[in-house]
């Protein structure tokens, strides 16, 4: 069966849905069908549902290009300020879904339910006119002189994969006078975002970047080390990603989480994509090292100093001077890792061991293994360049009439709901361009 539609959208998550109601609700002539977006998952909106522990993180009260890498700083400015975050409040405001600011910043919906947002945004492609098609996955995109034709994935019965049941005709296509892709990242593979976009965008003539790669992962240690045996540990700690030569390239300071396999937490996922992009653009060479600080403003030369004060009021240990400070069974571990006694007069240790332990304390060098892959990254570094697409309509600058959008760009956020503003602020331009660029 062949379809036709004015605009196709090609992934119906946040950036595409987004985009799918502003170029709904942007087109001078609005008949039903002019917008169709089709999504290869047969359960639609599955991160929008995980997002934020299931209360969906939908975005953060002061958002700016800082929060993000990827692209040019001053590419994503661009973008982001066609849609900021008053528009999304307001949007959703208008939609019912109330949205309430907490501590951290991070806005999330009154309902604590990421399902009204899912909703919201079904229910708004809808009154926009915007049909939305599914399980309908994309295998192939051909652009033609009247516009692009998309063909659907054939049914791959042997794959058992849910997300492949797809319930069709080989021969089904979509026609369409222009085409908008939102197919994400490679993040959490089993909702249907598992990289297949970005062959689709070369096939169409973009470059994706050189690497691309899990973001806002959890990393790993070796297994037997003995940080291990702080798992459960939940504590505010700082960590700093330095060059080979000691350049500080990277330092974020939050929650950060000790687990059964290495670390987790705000401060680690916000830092996995530094780490990993560094160590990639090292290859073989001497690496960067990762290092965590124990006590957040304390300096290893200020902490080898009260080591030292400490040792020379009698009797003072370890235990005593940092009571209050860090958890009794934190002490103990970090010590056991310097191979210092913790219950110690701390007079009694070499100059040399006190070093080592101001070390352990305060610039702490995490024998970092990876990450935890795509199955637990919550969004993926690199993509299409925004080089590559014009600021104003999110239009290819290599494919005319071909749009881009989401987390398929190079851009990801830190944790907090700016990735989920990315995708609000991308999918509109991307939406209101399509509709209203001619030719
Ligand atoms: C566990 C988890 C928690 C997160 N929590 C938050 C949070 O609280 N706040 C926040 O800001 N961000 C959060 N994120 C990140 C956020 O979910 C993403 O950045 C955002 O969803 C990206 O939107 P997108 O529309 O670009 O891509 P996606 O949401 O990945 O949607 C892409 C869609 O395209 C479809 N698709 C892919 N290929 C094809 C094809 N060939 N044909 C048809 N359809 C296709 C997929 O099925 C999918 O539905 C979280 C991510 C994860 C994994």
């Amino acid at each position: 069966m062949t379809k036709r539609a004015e605009i196709a959208v090609v992934g119906a998550g946040a950036a595409g849905l987004f985009a799918s109601i502003w170029a709904g609700r942007s087109l001078v002539d609005r008949r039903a069908g002019s917008v169709v977006a089709v999504d290869g998952a047969s359960k639609l909106g599955a991160k929008i549902l995980v997002a934020g522990g299931g209360r969906c993180n939908v975005t953060h009260h002061a958002v700016d290009e800082s929060a993000y890498a990827g692209s040019s700083r001053n590419a994503i400015r661009n973008v982001l300020r066609r849609f900021d975050v008053a528009r999304t409040v307001e949007f959703f405001h208008e939609r019912g879904v109330e949205l309430k600011r907490e501590e951290t910043g991070k806005l999330f919906p009154v309902s604590d339910d990421g399902q009204t947002v899912l909703q919201a945004l079904l229910d708004a492609a809808r009154s926009a006119g915007a049909e939305v098609v599914h399980p309908w996955r994309v295998a192939r995109i051909e652009r033609t002189e009247h516009g692009f034709v998309l063909h659907r994935a054939a049914l791959e019965p042997s794959s058992g994969s849910a997300s492949m049941r797809v319930e069709g005709n080989r021969d089904d296509r979509l026609l369409a006078r222009r085409v908008v892709l939102a197919t994400g990242g490679k993040s959490l593979p089993k909702t249907g975002s598992d990289g297949l976009g970005f062959e689709l965008a070369k096939a169409l003539g973009h470059t994706i970047t050189p690497r691309v790669f899990p973001a806002l992962v959890p990393l790993t240690i070796p297994k037997d080390h003995w940080l291990t045996s702080l798992s459960g540990v939940t504590l505010p700690a700082t960590l700093e990603l330095r060059a080979p030569g000691g350049k500080r390239l990277a330092s974020f300071t939050n929650s950060t989480l000790v687990t059964h396999f290495g670390l987790s937490g705000p401060s680690v996922l916000d830092m996995s994509r530094y780490y990993t992009d560094a160590k990639m653009i090292a290859a073989a060479g001497p690496p960067p090292v990762l290092v965590l600080n124990w006590l957040p403003g304390e300096s290893l030369d200020a902490m080898d100093g009260a080591l030292a004060a400490a040792g020379r009021a009698r009797g003072t240990s370890v235990l005593r001077l940092l009571e209050g400070k860090l958890a009794e069974r934190v002490v103990r571990a970090i010590c056991t890792g310097a191979g210092v006694d913790p219950g110690a007069s701390l007079g009694e240790l070499p100059k040399e061991k006190r070093r080592v332990l101001a070390i352990a304390l305060t610039e702490f060098p995490l024998p970092i293994t990876g990450d935890r892959g795509y199955l637990f990254a919550e969004a993926t570094a690199g993509g299409v360049p925004l080089a590559e697409l014009k600021p104003d309509t999110m239009e290819s600058r290599i494919c005319p009439g071909l749009h881009i959008c989401g987390e398929l760009c190079d851009v990801d956020g830190r944790v907090g709901g700016f990735n989920f503003q990315w995708a609000w602020a991308s999918g509109f331009v991307a939406g209101v361009g399509a509709a209203t660029t001619s030719a």
